[in-house]
């Protein structure tokens, strides 16, 4: 036997091994490294690690060395786990980190995503993926020809609500699936926020909210749009909307003939998704946020609340962390690949041009990578 075809057949017998120790509980729990100490990385995801049954915190990497040591020390990491953004590349000789998950304003997901590849570890990346299709076909390249695993952080593919409501979807019980609205808005009060500069967010309340909107219609009618007509509103004289858009409303057509009306804001709160089907509806309100989302089903109004429904027993985040683990594991694709970012990408980039040209904008074999 040649060498690469024993090492082929040795490391397919080391990944069964470790998938069956994953799957039975008996493996070490993979390392995370959590880039960006701001607050989703540090005040929503680290938490989360406490509930996690096949991840743990193994690194930080900030740019401010105080935040990190204070944080690494609460959480009995080494000196040797904390990186500035400077030295982060050395991160390739940690053996104690094996995802690096990028938590950092937009503009910097594809730098550091390509890095943690490059370093040789698999990536969970937040959302929006990047800024342009352009990056995300980087990210999936670069994670492609180090063989790594990358997934992006949509969380909702493991919220119970919202999985019910697919789950509800694709068995029927709405009968045929006419139309999803989506809105997802808050109010964007600090006019200095990096999520107004266009460099680092890439665009308006449709890069931050907007996501939640494009993606619940995607995934809820379980059905890749072939059309797109956007319009945009936004106070120009406003401080905060000089270079990124305030609100944005946009509808899908679906092949079934389905609509998708979505809208994001960052001048009012709303979140809120809607399913209607020929048999009868569901709705969530709120519907993605961290916890306290509710589900109704029923034909008129809101008759039948059934909340909460049957879930794993893990909050979202954990489910989320737990998932890639196995993945990189298993060797599976993660349910939220990069190729699921890109998607989105795609469509993200025909929402800008229908609202910027006001006409359709017809996407091509229904934006499957
Ligand atoms: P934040 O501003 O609170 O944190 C960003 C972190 O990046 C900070 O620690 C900051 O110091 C660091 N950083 C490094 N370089 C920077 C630069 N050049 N400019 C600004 N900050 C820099 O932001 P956040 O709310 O934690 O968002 C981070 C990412 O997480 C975004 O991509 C956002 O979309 C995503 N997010 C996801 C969810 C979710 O529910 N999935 C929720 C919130 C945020």
């Amino acid at each position: 036997m040649d060498l690469g075809r024993r090492e082929l057949v040795l490391g397919g017998l080391a990944l069964t091994a470790a998938s069956r120790a994953v799957a039975q509980g008996r493996s070490r729990p993979l390392g995370y490294a959590i880039v960006g100490l701001g607050y989703y990385g540090l005040g929503v995801i680290i938490p989360q690690f406490k509930n996690c049954e096949h991840s743990r915190l193994a690194a930080v990497v900030s740019g401010d060395p105080a935040k990190a040591k204070k944080v690494a020390a609460e959480h009995g990491l080494p000196a040797r786990s904390i990186y500035s953004y400077a030295n982060f590349d050395t991160i390739r000789d940690n053996p104690d980190v094996d995802i690096v998950y990028v938590c950092l304003p937009n503009g910097l997901h594809a730098e550091y995503t390509i890095r943690a590849a490059r370093a040789g570890k698999h990536v969970l990346c937040e959302k929006p993926m990047a800024v342009s299709v352009a990056e995300c076909e980087a990210m999936i390249g670069a994670c492609k020809r180090a063989n790594r695993k990358l997934m992006i952080g949509y969380r909702c593919h493991f919220e119970p609500n919202n999985l019910e409501a697919m789950r509800i979807a694709r068995s029927g019980g709405v009968g045929r699936i006419r139309y999803v609205r989506s809105e997802h808005g808050f109010v964007q009060g600090d006019p200095s926020a990096w999520r107004l500069k266009r460099a680092l967010s890439g665009g308006g309340s449709l890069m931050d909210m907007g996501i939640y909107s494009l993606q619940a219609a995607r995934y809820m009618t379980g059905e890749e749009p072939i059309a797109v007509t956007a319009r945009e509103s936004t106070d120009r004289k406003d401080p905060r909307f000089k270079e990124v858009e305030d609100m944005i409303d946009w509808t899908l057509e679906f092949p079934s003939g389905a609509l998708g009306g979505c809208l994001s804001m960052y001048s009012a709160n709303q979140n809120r998704i809607l399913l209607m089907g020929d048999k009868g509806r569901v709705e969530l309100e709120p519907a993605t946020r961290y916890d306290g989302n509710r589900i109704w089903t029923g034909k008129d109004g809101r008759e039948q609340e059934v909340t909460p429904p049957p879930g794993p027993g893990k909050t979202q985040f954990a489910a989320q962390l737990d998932h890639l683990s196995t993945c990189a594991v298993s060797g599976r694709e993660p349910i939220v690949s990069g190729e699921e970012g890109l998607r989105d990408m795609r469509i993200v980039e025909a929402i800008y041009r229908s609202a910027r040209e006001g006409r359709t904008i017809r996407l091509t074999s229904g934006q499957r990578a």
